[in-house]
């Protein structure tokens, strides 16, 4: 489950405050409380290779920012919410 439906992987942003739900076809604001279908977007935020505002999959790391996608990313790796 996500804190709010922007960290949701069913949101989808139609502009900086607000979006779609994609699984229950209703419009949402990102830092609204989530429902309980809601499960964590791939973001950088939730990988254990994100630590301290940077990435850490190579050496040396990078500067990344928690809520950027990674979707795409070969490195991403989804820690276990329950820790
Ligand atoms: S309503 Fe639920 S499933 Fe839809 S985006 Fe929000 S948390 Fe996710």
């Amino acid at each position: 489950m996500t804190a709010v439906h922007g960290d949701c992987r069913y949101f989808l942003a139609t502009d900086v405050a607000k979006g779609q739900c994609l699984r229950n076809q209703i419009p949402v604001g990102w830092d609204e409380p989530a429902c309980p279908d809601g499960q964590p977007a791939a973001k950088c935020k939730f990988c254990g290779n994100f630590s301290h505002d940077r990435c850490t999959a190579v050496d040396g790391g990078f500067w990344a920012y928690a809520d950027m996608r990674a979707d795409n990313c070969p490195d991403y790796r989804p820690e276990d919410p329950a820790g």
